[in-house]
């Protein structure tokens, strides 16, 4: 017998792994540089964690979930005796065959109960309404046993309660019902709301990376089984330039790895005010063209009319572009919002494009959403999506006033882009894998960068912000881990906060340091400051690092 990997999934060998290796690295380089520490998550948790957050009726959820039901030992044997006990049921003329039926019945419903009590088996409402059920066909079978006339009827009615005692123990749930992760956002804020993370000083900057597991259709670019390299945020704010922050971070990343050719497009898809209405326009104006539709679309025109916006569907391309479109529909608050993320994404001269069709079918998903192509894939060339959740962790019974945002990187398409933009390009004699590799810039200094945050850079006001925007980018480009409020900070709260942070430093950017070009750097372990020019701040903050 010959084994192979089962379908959708595969093996990474080397060289392939070598270039897997210095991706996931180079994350965690860039992301270490904007406060991100790594969060090491389940592969498996609850099914409803996912049904609650991804959402019973998207396609991830209803059909894509490996999903199996977590027997404990005692309840195996549990669910062996329930099959024994049912398999010959007796009859209904065979008395003394009846009343060991019976007593085995009794028996097993007793160490159902213990099991449920002691947590081997899940006790849930459903199986307490199982065992009540067991119970009281018990008692109608034993008294129609009882008169023992063996009527036809009777017989009927009596064999019927024995079915329904096999079929109660048989949807009997003798395990927790558990999923191999589809996605990683789910567990972030699950662990975030069980170990309290607000409760920390500042915003909760979290990576991942590991497998995910959706049973799709295996294709080029889609497994079974796949990668992803995610980050997340989650705090109190919810300003454009945290939007912004982490689309600039992704597109370190991006541009630490050596990936040519990547388009971020963005769009707003508004909040709870402004998208219901929205939807429901939407709708009205899908039920005129219903006839016009493919069935998924119709369907969602009741279920989630914005997914007919994600269509490929052909046909239906010309009738979406005449459709209203939700930038004319945001209000002011969503408005002022995304003018101020693309303000921020300028300032950091961050090229985009925007996408009225980018939707997210989920009520938490909030405002901006954004996602990554790249060349080299084909139809699946998307390699990251992500955007605002606000609702989440709310959802999930965690404070309502918490504001996230974050994003998921696919890997797998992401290596296959690098590889095939290396097999593309002229210098490719020393083959794909290598030669993408040799594209990837990387930080010497970052191999010695302390965890935490090495630099709290606050600005006082104004013009400072840019200066601050890319005095960090440059710090960070260099392996510095640096904080930057999305707010101007008088000086004194800044310092305050840079200690409650843990911060190593504290750089201040006001009016006179930007007329000077001299940035006030503070010690905040023994308070000595200094004035430093751009280049001699690097090498001052770099060479603070020796012990
Ligand atoms: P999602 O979690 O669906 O927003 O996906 C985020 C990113 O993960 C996508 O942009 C893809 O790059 C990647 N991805 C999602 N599903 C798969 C899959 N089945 N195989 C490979 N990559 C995937």
């Amino acid at each position: 017998m010959k084994f192979q990997a089962i379908k959708g999934v595969r093996d990474i060998l080397p060289p392939d792994s070598a270039l897997w290796n210095r991706v996931e690295q180079a994350a965690r380089e860039v992301f270490e540089t904007y406060g991100y520490g790594e969060i090491r998550l389940p592969i498996f948790e609850p099914t409803e964690l996912f049904a609650r957050s991804i959402g019973a009726e998207t396609d991830v959820v209803s059909k894509e979930m490996y999903t199996f039901e977590d027997r404990s030992r005692s309840a195996a044997e549990l669910t062996q005796r329930c099959e024994e006990i049912t398999q010959n049921p007796p009859s209904i003329r065979d008395a003394s065959l009846f009343i060991s039926y019976q007593r085995s019945v009794l028996a097993l419903g007793e160490n159902l109960k213990r099991a449920m009590a002691s947590g081997q088996v899940p006790r849930t409402a459903e199986n307490e309404q199982r065992l009540r059920k067991v119970l009281e066909l018990l008692e109608a079978a034993e008294s129609l046993g009882l008169k023992n006339l063996g009527e036809d009827v009777d017989a009927a009615t009596f064999g019927g309660y024995l079915k329904g005692i096999a079929e109660n123990f048989k949807s009997f749930q003798f395990g927790d019902s558990l999923t191999l992760r589809p996605e990683a956002t789910a567990s972030v804020v699950r662990a975030y709301i069980e170990h309290g993370l607000y409760n920390r000083p500042g915003n909760t900057k979290l990576y991942y990376m590991g497998p995910m597991f959706r049973r799709e259709r295996p294709q080029k670019g889609r497994y079974r089984q796949f990668y992803q390299i995610g980050a997340e945020l989650l705090g109190s704010s919810d300003h454009a330039a945290l939007d912004a922050e982490v689309l600039e971070m992704l597109l370190a990343f991006f541009a630490r790895v050596g990936l040519q050719g990547a388009i971020l497009s963005i769009n707003s898809i508004g909040d709870k005010n402004c998208r219901p209405a929205y939807v429901e326009l939407l709708r009205a104006e899908l039920t005129k063209v219903r006839d016009k539709l493919g069935p998924d679309s119709q369907r969602r025109i009741e279920t989630n009319p914005l997914r007919v916006l994600d269509s490929k569907v052909p046909d239906e391309q010309a009738i979406i572009a005449t459709l209203p479109r939700i930038a004319d529909h945001l209000c002011a608050e969503c408005k002022e919002h995304y003018a101020k993320l693309q303000d921020e994404l300028a300032l950091r001269d961050i090229a985009y494009q925007e996408n009225w069709r980018l939707v997210r079918g989920l009520d938490y998903y909030m405002r901006t959403t954004f996602e990554i192509t790249a060349p080299g894939l084909g139809s699946q060339d998307a390699v990251c999506g992500g955007g605002r959740y606000d609702g989440l962790v709310e959802l999930l019974g965690g404070p309502a006033t918490t504001k996230c945002i974050g994003f998921a990187i696919g890997t797998d398409r992401l290596v296959l882009s690098l590889q095939a933009q290396a097999a593309s390009s002229l210098n490719a004699s020393s083959g794909a894998v290598s030669s993408a590799i040799a594209g990837m810039s990387s930080v010497a200094a970052s191999a010695s960068a302390p965890a935490g945050v090495e630099v709290f850079l606050a600005w006082l006001g104004g013009a400072t912000y840019h200066a601050a925007v890319v005095l960090a980018r440059r710090l960070r480009g260099q392996g510095i881990s640096v904080e930057l409020p999305p707010v101007a900070m008088k000086f004194g709260k800044a310092l305050n906060l840079a200690s409650r942070l843990g911060a190593r430093h504290a750089v201040i950017i006001g009016e006179d340091e930007l007329a000077s070009g001299q940035f006030t750097v503070k010690r905040l372990a023994d308070g000595e400051q200094k004035k430093l020019s751009g280049s001699d701040l690097l090498a001052y903050l770099l060479s603070a690092r020796k012990p």
